[in-house]
């Protein structure tokens, strides 16, 4: 089967024919039907993530259908592979329903093989079950855009006029469930990102402009996707007395020092890491019942340097997604 790999953080992926590797009590063998690129994945590629498993397969937002192994599933049913690829289920982080904090954990496209290639494998556990209808390019961007924008609009509490900093896969997922719970959404994007700004007037934001615009009116609370650190002071300047400024991304650049008054007022900043399967499990029974509309723009798996390319200068329009011929 064909995969792309990463031999070492800086080097362009390079195309390979990889043998089966037999699988193990609880793994299944997944037949990829499409797989998200991530900005983590770009953060990996570019040696901004250290300890990489190396060789490496990256990719974490996987939709396929089941080949063979495990007893969970059937072949040929469509399931989702996510970032947490195992968690120890030992320790107190995941004895207290915190298993995204396992310090033991392994992750899917980072310390075990990932979703750029025709097959993988994952350990069935950690996998989501995913209903038939929408085609797997558009369910692949839920598998971490989706899941890790859910879990950051969750410590959004129930702000209620919302701003989201960095307008790309995750955020015009997000604004979407924020619209339906009935939220006002304000989108700040990099100066100049017109079609950004669009898209996110498309989906319901009431306002969008660039990070560098004055804000039209206080916020409740701010989500960050971009990995921009000194978005933190600015954002916490944005939301009012209360307010809470969530970073979801797992990388950012250095947070510069700013006033403390700009913290006072029990002004909060904090941070998202990983997800649980139980995120999953919540995320996608929200989803029965509020249908939400990925933008994904997808690419033959050969052509994944040049998504990864697009990422990093910020001109995918809503998701990037592989798909294996
Ligand atoms: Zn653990
Ligand atoms: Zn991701």
């Amino acid at each position: 089967m064909i995969a792309l790999i990463l031999d070492r953080p800086g080097r362009p992926l390079r195309e390979a024919g990889l043998s089966q590797k037999p699988l193990g009590p609880d793994e299944i063998r997944i037949a990829v039907g499409a797989c998200g690129v991530c900005r983590t994945d770009l953060h990996i590629r570019d040696g901004e993530l250290d300890r990489p498993k190396l060789p490496l397969v990256l990719g974490h937002e996987i939709v396929g259908r089941v080949l063979e192994g495990g007893s969970r599933f059937r072949p040929g049913d469509r399931v989702g592979v996510p970032w947490l690829a195992w968690a120890c289920g030992a320790c107190s982080w995941c004895r207290s329903g915190r298993e995204n904090l396992c310090p033991n954990a392994l992750f899917t496209g980072y310390t075990r093989d990932g979703g750029y290639a025709e097959e993988t494998v994952a350990d069935e556990r950690f996998c989501f079950p995913l209903p038939d209808g929408l085609p797997d390019h558009e369910l692949a961007p839920l598998l971490c855009a989706g899941l890790i924008g859910y879990r950051a609009l969750r410590f959004a509490g129930d702000a209620e006029r919302l701003g989201l900093y960095g307008f790309g896969a995750s955020a015009h997922l997000v604004a979407q469930i924020a619209r339906a719970q009935g939220r006002r959404v304000f989108a700040f994007t990099r100066p100049g990102d017109a079609e950004a700004q669009s898209l996110a007037r498309e989906l319901g934001a009431e306002w969008a402009g660039a990070t560098t615009d004055p804000v039209p009116e206080e916020l409740d609370a701010a989500i960050l996707f971009a990995p921009a650190g000194e978005l933190v002071p600015q954002a916490l300047g944005a939301v009012a007395r209360g307010g809470r400024v969530v970073c979801a991304g797992i990388h950012m650049s250095a947070i510069p020092s700013f006033p403390y008054e700009l913290l006072w007022g029990e002004r909060s900043v904090q941070s998202v890491a990983n997800l649980t399967r139980a995120d999953g499990e919540e995320l996608f029974a929200l989803l029965a019942d509020t249908p939400i509309h990925a933008s994904v723009e997808t690419f033959p798996l050969a052509e994944a340097e040049a998504a990864l390319d697009r990422l990093r200068r910020g001109s995918v329009r809503g998701a990037a997604v592989l798909v294996p011929s």
